[in-house]
């Protein structure tokens, strides 16, 4: 359907001039399709200091009391967690556009803009990107996900990297949108699992792709997922940090 979505989508671009995703203006000549270079530049980056655990911003924080209110407890399987931008504004517009309004094509233009974060980059460089997974009843009633889309376009964009899809989700969890942090690691807690067949080499570093890191509870259930199958190297890496 992604592809279907593709082919609509370029020959609506044909029929009627695009314009930006943020800015509503006419899109200029570029690398992105929808997102303008003015428009990206609303999107609110995170910068260091950022938490060396989930990448959260640590704004207004002093040197030596930054204990991030965000992973206090979280103790995640995965070493690090690298963020693009803040889930606010127009970065958390897209995400929805694309997560719910089969807005796919925008994944793209999100990702490039990500990508043109270093820190974002080098943190992606030279591993295997592992798209959280939807369970198969979810996947069958939105039509896609959204997380393998985001994995393939950082693959595409960042050589030495590949993207394999290593996990499934093997039961269905409620939605995490209303749950505190307990309860969402409690959703999600033995939900994942290896694929049949699939399997992990040690020496290679795994990054779990996510759209967005909210408590980290769904990134810390896939990299235990991993870590059990022998991965050592094992870090997360999300669009955005609401
Ligand atoms: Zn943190």
């Amino acid at each position: 359907m992604g592809l279907l979505d593709d082919l609509d989508r370029g020959l609506v671009d044909l029929l009627f001039p695009r314009d930006c995703v943020v800015t509503q203006l006419p899109m200029e000549e570029g690398p992105r399709r929808h997102l303008s270079t003015t428009g990206a530049l609303e999107l609110i980056r995170i910068h260091d200091p950022r938490c060396s655990t989930c990448g959260h911003p640590f704004t207004g924080l002093m040197e030596g009391d930054r204990a991030c209110p965000h992973c206090l407890d979280l103790h995640p399987a995965f070493n690090r967690a690298v963020c693009a931008f803040q889930a606010k504004g127009s970065a958390r517009d897209i995400i929805h556009q694309i997560k719910y309004g089969r807005a796919l094509y925008l994944a793209d233009d999100l990702v490039d803009a990500a990508l043109e974060d270093q820190d974002f980059k080098r943190h992606l460089s030279g591993s295997i990107l592992v798209p959280v997974p939807l369970h198969a009843r979810r996947l069958r009633d939105r039509g896609y996900n959204q997380t393998e889309r985001i994995a393939r376009a950082l693959g595409q964009r960042l050589p030495g990297c590949e993207v394999q899809f290593l996990l499934a989700k093997h039961s269905e969890t409620a939605s995490q949108t209303r749950l505190d942090r307990a309860a969402r690691r409690k959703n999600v807690a033995k939900a994942f699992a290896l694929k049949p067949g699939q399997k992990i080499d040690p020496a290679r570093r795994y990054v779990i792709i996510d759209d967005v890191l909210t408590t980290g509870a769904t990134l810390h259930a896939c990299a235990q997922v991993l870590r059990s199958a022998g991965a050592i190297a094992v870090d997360a890496a999300a669009l955005a940090h609401g």
